[in-house]
């Protein structure tokens, strides 16, 4: 291999920083005793503007902050920003990090410390980088969001709330109790038979966010799947459980059929259960599902409740 010995005329040298000057990377070079030395057309647009000195490192940074200039610092301190980045400045020989301004570009910034204790910086601009990288990381929450969310009622859905209830029973150490109910609207096939699958999934909507207003922040709703609901609720004892399910019960509104359309009542059934202390998902889903099985078996519009190797007993049954 040849190794490359470069000609640093005169010419080779004007050309050199003709090049820099020109380029669109931001090149700074500051001595040891941080004034600035060469600063090309970028990092000058960056950092000066019209700036007439002194031209040390801080007095840069300052001017930059009162003219709306260089880098974006959040709480507007520049001289904590000072603080802050002078004692990092020299700290190792060659860093790379990014930057943004307050013009809302970002750059990827360069630092080499030479031997003589220059600084020399060199900045690239990656704004068009990050806004791609902003565009997936939105697009990627979205997505998540949609994965876990029902999308008729709004609700986190079967896989999420399952989700939901497994982080509940295994922070059941840190609670003092814990409830789920599994509820189920009645007679649902025949208002789809009766009003058509859209006045079905009114229904659904219309019980999903009633239900949602009348728990409490901490409680988790979320759709099982067809006309059947899963709520979670910590902290709640189960004769408390119960009086929370009547209290969705009690008043519930009819769903309107469109504007001023048809009042359309609907009941559902409930099944109560309190998580025992080995309780996992499967053990206490099927409490609860006994119990809604009992409440149907007892005439629907109900609520019962299920404890281990007990019958469900009548908690509730309102007519
Ligand atoms: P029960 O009182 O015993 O609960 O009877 P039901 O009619 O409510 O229950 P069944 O299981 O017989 O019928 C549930 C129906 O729900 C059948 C299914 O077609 C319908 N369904 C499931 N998902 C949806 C949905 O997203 N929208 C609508 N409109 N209907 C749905
Ligand atoms: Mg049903
Ligand atoms: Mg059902």
């Amino acid at each position: 291999m040849t190794k490359f010995v470069p000609d640093l005329g005169d010419e080779t040298l004007q050309a050199l920083v003709e090049a820099l000057t020109e380029s669109g990377q931001a090149v700074s070079l500051y001595d040891a005793e941080d004034r600035l030395r060469y600063a090309n057309k970028t990092y000058q647009g960056m950092f000066l503007g019209g700036y007439e000195g002194p031209y040390t490192f801080t007095e840069i940074l300052r001017n930059a902050a009162k003219h709306g200039l260089g880098v974006r610092i959040d709480d507007h301190d520049v001289e904590a920003f000072i603080a802050r980045t002078l004692p990092r400045r020299r700290s190792v020989p060659r860093k790379a990090f990014e930057t943004d301004l307050v013009d809302g570009r970002w750059f990827w910034m360069d630092h080499t410390i030479l031997p003589n204790g220059w600084v020399l910086s060199v900045g690239t601009d990656i704004t068009a980088l990050k806004h791609n990288e902003k565009t997936l990381r939105m697009a990627h929450e979205e997505a998540l969001v949609a994965a876990r969310t029902d999308q008729l009622t709004g609700l986190p859905n079967r896989r999420h709330i399952f989700e939901l209830l497994d982080e509940a029973l295994t922070s059941k150490g840190t609670v003092s109790s814990l409830c789920v109910v599994i509820i189920d609207i009645d007679g649902f096939k025949a208002i789809n038979d009766t009003y058509g699958h859209d006045a079905g999934d009114a229904v659904l909507a219309h019980f999903a966010r009633v239900c949602r207003e009348r728990v409490r922040g901490q409680d988790h709703l979320g759709r099982m799947g067809g006309e059947e609901f899963l709520l979670i609720l910590p902290e709640v004892r189960l004769a408390d459980a119960v009086l929370i399910v009547e209290r969705i019960r009690k008043g519930l509104p009819p769903t309107r059929l469109g504007a001023g359309g048809l009042e359309l009542p609907y009941t559902f059934s409930a099944g109560v259960t309190e998580a025992l202390p080995r309780d996992d998902r499967v053990s206490i889903l099927q409490r609860a599902d006994h119990a809604l099985y009992a409440a149907k078996a007892d005439g629907r519009n109900c609520t019962k409740t299920s404890f281990e190797g007990e019958t469900p007993v009548t908690s509730a049954h309102v007519f």
